[in-house]
């Protein structure tokens, strides 16, 4: 699945970009509507996500002509706008969705995988290691069968985990992408959460263990049953 997205805050971008790759997309990045423009010329896009204030006009504009032109690849708003209007406005256009800034990137990550699978690709898949199940669109997880509590945090921290099959997780790459801009990350929580999580599966009674790897990052892997 590659998603083209048009957004010029480098910082935002780069966050909203790293949440997507660890959601399993791939992800281009075009900081105008010119550099968006060139990429659509060469590439087949499965998703946009657009900002509508652009430094050379308003996205808006290029997802009319998109429109136009019978594109109907599916495309969420980004906009900093309020009110019905620029919302309504983007949706008659022919936007997917929308999502008003400032927005979590877990949001944002979860709206595009609906987005997609309702237009039915394949991102919603359900993820599984050992003998835990995680339905990403849902956020529900199974061990051996039966539904495991974990809050939003363990479970995107469970999620990012999965979806690396058993390989590291960096931490550095954990904390961007499970705490927000505005979040003061105190490279405790991290290790709390993972904590957390780690009783929550033992207690549960699987036989998947989160094994940290010292210095590096924390990983999956088959524990003792
Ligand atoms: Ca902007």
């Amino acid at each position: 699945m590659r998603l083209l997205l048009v957004e010029d805050n480098e910082r935002l971008a780069e966050l909203v970009s790293k949440g997507l790759v660890a959601a399993g997309l791939v992800v281009d990045r075009a900081d105008s509507i010119a550099q968006a423009e060139d990429a659509l010329a060469v590439a087949r896009f499965d998703a946009i996500v657009l900002d509508l204030g652009l430094p050379d006009g308003d996205g808006m504009q290029l997802l009319r002509r998109l429109r136009e032109q019978g594109n109907s690849t599916p495309l969420m708003i980004l906009t900093a706008r309020d009110g019905i209007g620029a919302r309504v406005e983007g949706l008659n256009a022919g936007a997917d969705d929308y999502l008003i800034k400032p927005f979590a990137t877990e949001e944002l990550v979860a709206r595009v995988r609906v987005m997609l699978r309702r237009l039915g690709t394949g991102v919603g898949t359900e993820l599984g290691f050992g003998d835990i199940t995680f339905d990403p669109v849902a956020r529900e997880t199974k061990v051996g069968g039966q539904p495991l509590a974990l809050s939003r945090r363990e479970t995107d921290l469970l999620e990012h985990l999965l979806r690396r099959g058993g390989k590291v997780v960096p931490k550095r790459f954990l904390e961007e992408s499970l705490y927000g801009f505005d979040d003061d990350v105190s490279s405790n929580s991290i290790e709390a959460t993972v904590s957390r999580l780690r009783k929550r599966l033992q207690t549960a009674g699987g036989e998947v263990v989160v094994h940290t790897v010292r210095g590096l990052g924390y990983m999956l892997m088959l524990g003792a049953k």
